[in-house]
């Protein structure tokens, strides 16, 4: 299997994205492996802290393992990771990708702090398994929910969107591998609007000016026109979490409701295993510019 930064190379070339899906249970994951079987495409599988916490590192890591086996090509990253002992842990257990993530710091707090968690990366690191190491730079809040307001101290403002030369700024000093920049994207999603629009003028000059992979972070919510034009303007890998909980809660609360005196897990299951799997399935159609079904 190709190395995550040998595919990050190849979507690039592509003018294509990579999709990035979190999980929090088997169900998420197994839709996320079914639709990038489906689709023959690679994937990104993402876990926060509390999401590695709840499946257990151990246990996620051989989950991956076991489906590349099977021929998936799915990569694992160890998102949004605020601690160096969760940096080290995340790094030594195998995962293809860290995000060290200090973009609610003071810019320089935020360098010292990710040089710290590249330095833990580097010691794990080998030619064998290069771990790819993420940076971010722009506040974008923090948890993947509904929301009915912007977070709070989020940057929106064209003013306090990540800007290109503080950008290439923080990845000169910090030596990250690819950068997550506050481009007018929030984590999470709105309930009765779509997301604000992203800056696309503004990450093709970020683009240009660091010159390494960008991230899109808080994908949930942004309209399949945005997505397009980020990924134009330089966006390599994309991040989706609140749309899969929002499917994945949604069908779970109907089959219950629907099969009221079923208790078999794997009869219950599998009709919410394909409504998380069809949101995925239309993301990764659209981020790697297939018709969509
Ligand atoms: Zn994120």
């Amino acid at each position: 299997m190709k190395s995550l930064r040998e595919v990050i190379k190849e979507v690039e070339q592509k003018k294509t994205a990579i999709g990035h899906f979190n999980v929090s249970n088997l169900e998420q994951l197994k839709a996320v492996a079914n639709a990038a079987g489906n689709l023959n495409l690679p994937v990104i599988v993402g876990v926060s802290e509390g999401e590695r916490e709840y499946i257990g590192i151990p246990q996620i890591v051989s989950l991956v393992k076991n489906y590349r086996a099977q021929g998936i090509r799915m990569y694992l990253n160890a998102d949004h990771t605020r601690s160096l002992e969760n940096v080290e842990k995340a790094a030594c257990a195998g995962f293809d990708s860290v995000i060290f993530d200090a973009a609610n710091l003071p810019f320089e707090e935020n360098v010292r702090n990710t040089i710290d968690a590249r330095n833990f990366i580097k010691k794990y690191s080998s030619w064998r398994h290069k771990i790819l190491f993420e940076g971010e730079l722009g506040y974008i809040g923090t948890s993947s929910e509904i929301r009915t307001a912007l977070p709070e101290g989020a940057a929106v403002r064209p003013e306090d969107l990540t800007k290109p030369e503080e950008a290439l700024k923080f990845v000169k000093a910090t030596g990250v591998n690819m950068l997550a920049p506050a481009v007018g994207n929030v984590h999470g999603m709105f309930a009765n609007m779509p997301d604000p629009g992203l800056d696309l003028e503004r990450i093709k000059a970020i683009r240009d000016a660091v010159r390494i992979p960008l991230v899109l972070h808080g994908g949930s919510g942004n309209t399949d026109a945005d997505f397009r034009g980020a990924i134009d303007a330089g966006i390599s890998i994309i991040h989706i979490s609140t749309e899969l909980r929002v499917a994945w809660r949604k069908a779970l609360e109907e089959t219950l409701k629907s099969n009221p005196n079923e208790v078999a897990p794997y009869e219950l299951m599998p009709g919410v295993i394909k409504a998380v799997q069809n949101v995925v399935e239309r993301r990764m159609r659209l981020f790697a510019d297939l018709p969509s079904s």
